[in-house]
């Protein structure tokens, strides 16, 4: 027909994002919104409903990744992952008990536009802070757990967080529970200035009485895991475990490079390269998780043999 030839045909459809290089390069998001536009000769693609790999390239279908904990069924990379999605496929069902929900923060230095980006926050995240506390039980141990949700200000530390984190760790004292805590954060807070460092020290002395009580804390740092948390409570652990491939390190490789003129190594901050030079103990699958934190809860359970 005469009028197909004339019909507009688009040529492209949208996937969902790819991550950025760069972990401390702003925020990104998980996959919701379309960023990429990749050539489809066949038919257009409905946005988020498929996603590359930014590893093997391979396109995967949203769900099916959803379902898998977010790793890439054909070459195993680990996607980031919301805080609530982890913990449901970390704790034993229906056992987890959110505390602190009600804290949020205010803007105590009356930063321009903090306000905004904390209410475009509360929206894109289902968390009322960039961390979720509770207490929950792997394997039948109870533990007091805490994730950072990276989808909240890049997970960053402002005071609200590090009061979370500190009073999640005081109750475990109080519980005689082991602490379990997910890192994913670009550090601390630009917009809460020094109010923000100091949530370092605060975190640092908790997580001292849990160690001066003899309990244990599992650090798990996933991607990305940087500046002042790094250098506060993600580092403090008794065992440190990391997610395959995730990125670790005080300061982004950019600013290292313009500081000390100088690349770094190849694959450096990188999970693996950290367990290499004994900054962590062993890099562990999402998958296994589950399993390998169990263990270790079992074996470091008080009166155990
Ligand atoms: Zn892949």
């Amino acid at each position: 027909m005469l009028k197909d030839i004339f019909r507009k045909k688009r040529k492209y459809a949208t996937l969902g994002s790819l991550p950025s290089k760069n972990p401390l390069e702003g925020e990104r998001t998980y996959l919701a919104e379309p960023l990429i536009e990749h050539e489809s000769p066949r038919k257009e693609l409905p946005d988020g409903l498929w996603v590359k790999c930014p590893k093997c390239g391979e396109v995967l279908f949203n769900k099916d990744l959803v379902e898998n904990q977010r790793v890439c069924t054909s070459c195993g990379y680990h996607f980031r992952i919301p805080a609530r999605e982890r913990l449901e496929h970390l704790v034993d069902p229906g056992t987890f008990e959110e505390w602190d929900k009600e804290l949020h923060t205010t803007n105590p230095l009356e930063f321009p536009d903090y306000q905004d980006k904390l209410e475009e926050a509360y929206k894109k995240s289902d968390v009322s802070e960039s961390v979720l506390t509770g207490q929950a039980s792997i394997e039948g141990i109870p533990v007091v757990l805490a994730f950072n949700e990276g989808n909240f200000m890049m997970g960053s530390m402002g005071s609200v967080t590090g009061e979370k984190i500190a009073r999640a760790v005081e109750r475990a004292i109080e519980l005689r529970c082991p602490v379990v805590i997910f890192s994913t954060s670009g550090g601390a807070r630009m917009q809460e200035g020094i109010l923000s460092l100091y949530q370092m020290a605060k975190t640092s002395a908790a997580l001292g009485r849990l160690a001066e009580e003899r309990l244990l804390y599992i650090s798990v740092l996933t991607d990305p895991t940087f500046g002042g948390v790094t250098a506060s409570y993600a580092s403090l652990g008794d065992i440190h475990i990391a997610e395959p491939g995730a990125l670790i390190g005080f300061t982004g490789p950019r600013v290292i490079k313009q500081t000390m003129r100088k690349e770094l190594p190849e694959g450096a901050q990188t999970a693996e390269f950290n367990q290499m030079h004994g900054q962590i103990d062993c890099v562990v699958k999402r998958e296994e998780m589950r399993k390998v934190l169990g263990r270790l809860l079992r074996y470091h359970q008080e009166g155990a043999v």
